[in-house]
Order: structure tokens, then sequence, then C-alpha cells
């Protein structure tokens, strides 16, 4: 990573907020460089959508916070992972609420804390008490917000991801289509301010890892989901930058357990179902943290996400319409969810 930024051809990008994380050779074989329309597809039609701040121009000065106010409906603040802790945690004094102008939430009630990645992504870790939306990709997002309103009606929102991106463009999307939704709404009450937690989950776990002092707590459950041959971290990865993980938080670092035979677990394959390819959870095999990706037992006894799937493998015949488990994601995604 250091020598690849020390080349003259990536000193305009150095201000940008690289993530390293530790990691094998085997992770990365290629460097691959994509030309893309839109990084992170929201689904909108950039045609009609131009956000009115390009994603750089947020920062989290008070100058800038006092300029965005003037400039915007509704002020998107990013929050370092410590304020981001320290407003979860509701701490009278922490720096958010003497540094911030904005009113900060006066109950725990007030913050809706929303997860904006793919289910198969918040099933594997999550901040506890997050809304995590059962979309299954980001173009999905919109639509679950449009039809959810009533949740963010007179919230603080906190919004938090893998490493801040997707933040960056659902925080703008909401501030450009939920809340003039919101304002048009007679029974509904415009979002009161947008938080996001700078730099994702990562920078989270990577500030926990770094700064943690014993009575204090880890808020992220779980592994982060990534999008390499690692699949995840848990904060046992940042372990170079610091001391062991204490054991409370070993007992947090895995919250999902395999499909086959409920072990905790968190090693993710593809059901094998033709057309299918949803993610499923089963045991790793044996040594698996440095070797290749290879099949386990559990997931050879049962290498489909439900039965409507498993005979589908057995019987050699591509399913019809939706599985079981995914006909409930669906349903489970068009249900309007209770605000609290
Ligand atoms: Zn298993
Ligand atoms: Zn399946
Ligand atoms: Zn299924």
């Amino acid at each position: 990573m250091h020598s690849f930024l020390g080349s003259p051809f990536w000193t305009p990008f150095k201000k940008l907020f690289f993530k390293p994380t530790p990691g094998c050779k085997h992770v990365f074989d290629d460097l691959s460089v994509k030309l893309v329309q839109e990084i992170c597809p929201l689904g909108v039609d950039q045609a009609k959508w131009k956000p009115k701040l390009s994603w750089d121009d947020i920062e989290t000065t008070q100058s800038k916070i006092d300029s965005l106010k003037l400039e915007e409906d509704l002020p998107r603040i990013k929050l370092s992972p410590k304020d981001f802790h320290s407003l979860l945690k509701g701490s009278a004094n922490s720096e958010v609420s003497s540094r911030d102008r904005l009113q900060p939430p006066a109950q725990d009630t007030d913050i809706v804390l929303l997860d904006v990645r793919n289910y198969y992504e918040s099933a594997l870790g999550n901040f506890e008490g997050a809304v995590c939306p059962p979309i299954r990709n980001f173009k999905s997002l919109p639509n679950y917000l449009r039809k959810n309103l009533s949740l963010f009606s007179k919230k603080t929102l906190v919004t938090y991801c893998t490493g801040g991106i997707r933040c960056e463009k659902a925080t703008a999307y909401i501030r450009d289509f939920i809340q003039p939704e919101l304002q048009s709404k007679p029974d509904l009450e415009p979002i009161n301010a947008v938080y996001m937690l700078e730099g994702g989950i990562h920078n989270y776990l990577e500030w926990f890892q770094a700064s943690k002092s014993p009575e204090e707590e880890c808020l992220f459950q779980g592994r982060n989901y990534i999008f390499d041959a690692r699949q995840s971290t848990s904060l046992s990865d940042y372990s170079i930058h610091s001391t062991p993980t204490p054991e409370k938080q070993a007992s947090k670092s895995c919250i999902t357990k395999c499909g086959f035979c409920s072990a905790p677990a968190a090693h993710l394959y593809k059901c094998t179902s033709q057309h299918c390819h949803k993610l499923i959870v089963r045991c790793a095999p044996l040594n698996a943290q440095d070797a290749p990706v290879k099949p386990s037992n559990c997931y050879l006894s049962l290498p489909s996400c439900c039965l409507d799937c498993l005979n589908s493998v057995k019987t050699k015949t591509k399913k019809v319409g939706l599985c079981e488990c995914e006909l409930k994601r669906v349903q489970a995604l068009e249900t309007v969810q209770a605000s609290s």
C-alpha cells in the first residue's frame, strides 16, 4: 500500500481516505482499475438528480457545519468514530454536544440508527439497535426509505456503512428526496439532522482497537462484511495496532450461525441452486484463515439457502419464482416498519 502510494501517479489522490487492513497476498492477486458511471449505484436517474454538493464538500468543522446549515435544508454531518460512539452511548459530555450547535437529541428514542448496507452484510455484524433494511442491493434502498417515511419523522438520523461511501450517497438522497417528502406530509415531520459515521465500520473498529479503555464497550457486534476474499473483518483483525481483544469482545465477534449445524460461523458461500446466488452462512474448513476457500462439510451437506433451493439442486431442476427464504425477505421489505 505504501509503495503503491509512493508512485507519482497517485500524488493527486493522496488526500483520499485510504483504509488499509492486514491481509495475505492471496486476497488481492491483481490490481484492477475500472471506469464507472457511478460508484455504488443508487439507481437514481443521474439526469434527474444532481446532488447540491460534491461528496468532499462535507467536513466536520464548525464553520463548515454553519455553512452547510445555510446551504442545505438538511445538514449532513460526518462523525468521527469517537463522536459516533459518544452519540450512541448518549454521553451528556460528548464532544458532539459541545462542538455542534445543532441540538443533540434529548433522548435515545429521538435517534434512528440506520444501516444502509445489504441484509447479508448487516446480518453478519451491526450496531445494536440499528434499523437494518432487508435489501439485497443498494439500489433497493431508495424504495425502502420512501416506504418507511414514518421511521424518520422528527428523528435525528445516524447512518453507517462499511467504509463511508454508501452513507455519503444515502444521506444525499435522504436530503434531496426523503426530507421533501416528509415536509409535504401533514401527519409527518422533517428529519432533525443527519449524521454519518466517517470511514464506516472499518474506521470505527480501527479507532476502537487503538483507543479503547477497559471500561469502554465496542458497540459494533459481529463482523464487518468486505468485498474481497477475506469476506469479513472483526475487531481482532485490528490487533496489530493495540493489545489483544478482551474476552468480552470475543463473544461479540460472531453473531451468525452455520445454517447446517448451528455452530457460531461467519463464512459465506453461495447457494448452489441455479439463479439463486444467495449468500449463506456455513462453518468454514479447518485452517481456513490462509487457505483458499474450499467447501466445508456443512456446506457440502446443505449447499442451499432453504429447502426449496435444496429440492431444485437435488432434482437438478430450475426453480420457478422466489424460493421460500427469498420470499420471506421480499415480504419483509414490502412491510412498512413500525416507528418507535
Ligand atoms: Zn456447521
Ligand atoms: Zn437459494
Ligand atoms: Zn432460499
